[in-house]
């Protein structure tokens, strides 16, 4: 099978991860934290999930010039991605979230977006070439909306497909223009619900909210349920695509795990369905490992889970 090319144009944070006993109130000190620090960003997290799977990645980000930004593209040259459209910003630090973590896994998040945030459309257009020749473009909300709308754009023209994972959650709506340059939306949840204004918590409400996407102009809708799987929508029918029994330790990037394996199947050429069963299979894979970027899995371990489960992947 032929490498597919998938760029990726989004975020890239530094996160720092404190974990204590409990979480400080306001004005409090908690001392006896241990420290772990680690690449993070839905953009980079996307970016090393669809490289591990086996894509060849061109990413399409800012950093700083710090320590931070260093670190992060050494981190991204390892994986294998292209890190020649990576941006150093000597204007904006490497963003950076700062994250609390107690015993029983509650967590609190400060994002500080610095350079994401600087992110433009000209820093697209730089890219246009790579775009256009690329099997697909991923795309996300942690950089400027006017850039996300930017590279959809020029995708959509050049017949590139698009996958639109809108996380965080906006607002509300997207825009209609948008929704039509995303070949594939992918919203969880609570993104689901804030792009809809229904409450999504099951496969009636998914398929109520993913119908309401599809009126407002998306093409093909994604609905992730964590545990209780996918819902697809396109041209007004609906499927569930049940998720993968595991044994869950931590959900930290099961989106992005989803969308990379997502993003990689259709590439390469998967019907939708078959490319939401991989996707689902990666998310699952992610979901029994710590971490955010350590816990994405390889094609192979794909391929080995697979077969345990005789899958066929
Ligand atoms: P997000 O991290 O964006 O909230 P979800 O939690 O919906 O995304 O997870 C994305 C996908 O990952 C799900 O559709 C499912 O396929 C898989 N997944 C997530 N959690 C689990 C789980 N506990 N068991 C099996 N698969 C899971």
């Amino acid at each position: 099978m032929k490498t597919p090319h998938i760029v990726v144009v989004g975020s890239s944070n530094t996160d720092m991860v404190v974990k204590s006993q409990r979480i400080p109130a306001p004005g409090e000190t908690v001392t006896g934290g241990q420290f772990v620090m680690a690449a993070g960003g839905k953009g980079a997290n996307q970016a090393v999930a669809a490289a591990r799977l086996g894509a060849h990645v061109t990413f399409v980000a800012r950093v700083g010039t710090d320590v931070f930004g260093d670190q992060a593209v050494v981190g991204y040259e390892d994986e294998g991605i292209d890190t020649g459209l990576i941006l150093r910003d000597a204007e904006h630090h490497t963003g950076v979230a700062l994250i609390l973590v107690d015993d029983q896994g509650e967590n609190l998040i400060s994002v500080a977006s610095g350079a994401n945030h600087a992110l433009t459309v000209a820093d697209v257009d730089r890219a246009a070439h790579r775009i256009r020749e690329a099997d697909l473009l991923m795309l996300q909300l942690e950089c400027p909306l006017e850039v996300v709308r930017h590279a959809a754009r020029l995708a959509a023209q050049a017949g590139v497909a698009v996958v639109l994972d809108p996380a965080p959650a906006p607002d509300g709506p997207l825009e209609e223009g948008l929704l039509r340059d995303a070949t594939y939306l992918t919203p969880n949840e609570s993104e689901a619900q804030r792009l809809t204004g229904i409450a999504v918590s099951d496969e009636a409400s998914a398929q109520a909210a993913a119908q309401k996407l599809l009126a407002a102009g998306a093409r093909n809708v994604i609905v992730t349920l964590g545990a209780k799987g996918a819902v697809v929508a396109c041209g007004g029918a609906c499927q569930t695509v049940p998720s993968f029994s595991v044994e869950a330790k931590d959900s930290t990037a099961a989106g992005d795990a989803f969308n990379g394996g997502l993003a990689v199947a259709l590439a390469q050429g998967k019907p939708l369905a078959e490319a939401v069963r991989y996707a689902s299979m990666v998310g699952a894979l992610s979901v029994t490992r710590m971490g955010a970027q350590p816990s994405l899995p390889t094609a192979d371990e794909v391929r080995k889970f697979a077969e345990v489960a005789g899958r066929g992947a």
